[in-house]
């Protein structure tokens, strides 16, 4: 508890002390001979010590023109009821309201330092070593791309790098939701957030600090609250126009029916007060506390339990449409299956299979994409780049470049009809490489990715939760995608296509109904993450392209997490939904009761508290993700 939640719990405690007694001696329950005014003033002690700040926030509120909020209507109605002589009632509504007050600044100070400590990956300092050999600890802003951090066991990694030295086991937990250790050694990348667990480490990094990967994720988890929901805008809105309203209206009831009495000239005895009364207790019941308070709640929790499983949602609007989805497409290569792609066999060379693999692995030096990084480590020796000029990539087809003064074609039969290369057809099941060099064929590479682990069982797990329609979306080969989708359960696929056939692939998929989400790597296929009624990118943590593409970001490559993040936002629309009928519900029927002069203030604000209670409690629950 804070320290202002403590002094709110201790005045509470000594109202309610000295409230009771006095109750009892009011109610006639203990017998003492007291006048009316020193009851008054025995009251007004409990009645100021509990609600002294909601009295002074709603004159404030008043002298701001900003009168209509939930102050001003307690106010209002509890000095209503004690001008009207219910001293107990209006005394009891101030301290119960303050108890729920109370419990829900708990329960939002608990869910938001639940969250920060998940998201608690902001490193404080960089150990840089000094030129005598001591460390200096250094500002992470301060450090500069290619300098040695050395890294303690316990320390969280302040900047991404490269190790140069040392070997470790880290702590990924906070960036991925994976809690299973990673171990580490000499040229592994290593990504700021993470903890080293075991031992020092030197690594050189490769990113300035704001653009590592611990700022990055600090960034989007900050501005994702930002990024409001259509239900959270209408809350809001709905709260602006609905208090007013309850207040004219908690007017008319105090006003209309009396007058309308004395108009018909029935008899008047009691009958201002009654009114009034009833008034007072309509605008305790319609306080909206629990909804104003429960639904921006249950997106944030949501959105923090998200996280802490490593899925990283950039709104709250975001929550609405992942619950809405009813087709998934995927991307294929590092979506579906691992990206790491091995040489089985080379054909029709006639030059030396080692030599081919060393020209395009050279070829593909500067890329990133799985088939490059496949060749290279094929390859296995380490590339000289100095040999290389003239690379260009073109999506969707392959790489050319100048490799020792030839020109390396890389890619598959469309670079070769490009290129006007006559080429030799692979008949084998794989992913199929030609390579030309120097405008003459030189034969295939013929390469084979394998399926992710979890990949069948995260399609199973969609179709479980009743998404219609898988797609998946490839640049390969129609034998491969046929086989890849075969062996998943996906539905459909669409092999063979262009990046920008992709786009309207999925322009087709769109126009076929709502609720379209997009998985891919990131790797030239931001254009359709952005197009996608949600795009989500996967293992993105190396990719800065998909981060900014992406609506939702899973930052490790497990495809289980698309049907955990679909669970969790169907779970948290579930909850706001609950909280919305019931607290309303709840107040519907109070109101009704009060209208009909059944429900006195105790009825009231037993209702409001209690509603509030749980809903917030209900909120509460978004934060608490299963693991599929
Ligand atoms: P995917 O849809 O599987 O993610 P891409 O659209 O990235 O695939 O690429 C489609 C096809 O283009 C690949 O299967 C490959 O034949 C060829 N290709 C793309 N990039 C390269 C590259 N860097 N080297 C060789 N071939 C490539
Ligand atoms: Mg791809």
């Amino acid at each position: 508890m804070t320290k202002k939640q403590k002094t709110l719990l201790y005045r509470i405690l000594v109202a309610a002390v000295l409230f009771v007694p006095v109750y009892l001696i009011s109610e006639g329950i203990v017998k003492a001979d007291l006048p009316r005014w020193a009851l008054f003033c025995l009251f007004l002690i409990p009645y100021l010590t509990v609600g002294y700040d909601i009295l002074r926030k709603a004159a404030l509120g008043i002298k701001n023109k900003k009168v209509f909020d939930e102050c001003f209507l307690m106010t209002v109605a509890t000095m209503g009821a004690i001008a009207l002589g219910e001293y107990g009632e209006g005394v009891a509504v101030m301290l119960l309201y303050q108890v729920g007050e109370l419990f829900q600044s708990v329960a939002v100070g608990k869910s938001r330092r639940s969250i920060s400590a998940l998201m608690d990956i902001r490193p404080d300092y960089a150990n840089v070593e000094t030129d005598d050999g001591s460390l200096e600890k250094v500002d992470p802003d301060e450090v500069e791309v290619g300098t040695v951090i050395v890294v303690q066991p316990g320390e969280r990694i302040p900047i991404d790098g490269v190790v140069v030295a040392g070997s470790s086991a880290l702590d990924t937990a906070a960036l991925t939701g994976e809690s299973r250790p990673l171990s580490i050694s000499v040229d592994d990348t290593v990504l700021s957030g993470s903890i080293d667990m075991s031992g020092v480490l030197k690594v050189r990094t490769t990113a300035a600090f704001e653009e590592s990967t611990a700022s990055k994720i600090l960034d989007l988890v900050e501005n994702a609250a930002a990024r409001k929901s259509k239900s959270e805008t209408f809350i809001s809105k709905f709260a602006r126009i609905y208090t007013p309203i309850v207040c004219y209206a908690a007017l008319a009831l105090a006003v209309l029916p009396p007058l309308f009495l004395l108009l018909t000239g029935g008899s008047m005895a009691g009958v201002w007060r009654d009114w009034l009364l009833r008034a007072c207790t309509f605008l305790v019941i319609s306080c909206p506390c629990a909804v104003v308070i429960s639904v921006p709640l249950s997106f944030f929790a949501g959105l923090g339990g998200a996280s802490s499983r490593g899925i990283l949602i950039k709104g709250s609007n975001y929550l609405e449409t992942l619950s809405k989805v009813t087709t998934v497409a995927f991307d294929k290569t590092g979506t579906i299956t691992k990206g790491n792609f091995e040489v089985t066999a080379v054909h029709h060379s006639p030059i030396e299979e080692a030599a081919l693999l060393e020209l395009a692995a050279h070829a593909e030096c500067h890329s990133n994409h799985p088939i490059s990084l496949s060749l290279q480590r094929a390859y296995g020796k380490s590339l000289d780049m100095n040999r290389v000029t003239d690379v260009e990539e073109i999506s969707g087809h392959g790489i050319t470049a100048r490799v020792d003064g030839r020109t390396v074609a890389v890619g598959n039969e469309r670079l070769m009809n490009r290129l006007g290369v006559e080429f030799l057809p692979c008949h084998h099941v794989g992913t199929v490489i030609h390579v030309a060099v120097d405008g003459a064929y030189a034969g295939h590479i013929l390469i084979r990715d394998q399926l992710k682990e979890h990949a069948r069982e995260a399609v199973a797990a969609l179709h479980r939760l009743g998404v219609k329609r898988t797609v998946m979306l490839t640049g390969d080969r129609k034998a491969v995608a046929e086989q890849v989708a075969r062996e998943v359960g996906i539905t459909d696929f669409k092999a063979e296509l262009l990046p920008q056939d992709k786009v309207a692939a999925v322009e087709e998929l769109l126009s076929g109904g709502k609720g379209l989400a997009f998985v891919g790597d990131g790797i030239n296929d931001a254009p359709v993450l952005s197009r996608a009624d949600i795009g989500i990118a996967m293992g993105a943590l190396g990719s800065d392209a998909a981060i900014e593409a992406a609506d939702v970001v899973l930052m490790d490559d497990d495809p289980l997490k698309i049907a955990q993040a679909i669970g969790i936002s169907r779970k948290c629309l579930r909850i706001v939904k609950e909280n919305i009928y019931f607290a309303l519900g709840v107040k519907a029927v109070c109101l009704l009761l009060s209208a009909l002069g059944l429900a006195n203030m105790w009825l009231a604000i037993g209702a409001d508290v209690g509603v509030m209670i749980l809903a917030v409690l209900n909120a509460i629950r978004c934060l608490f993700v299963k693991r599929i």
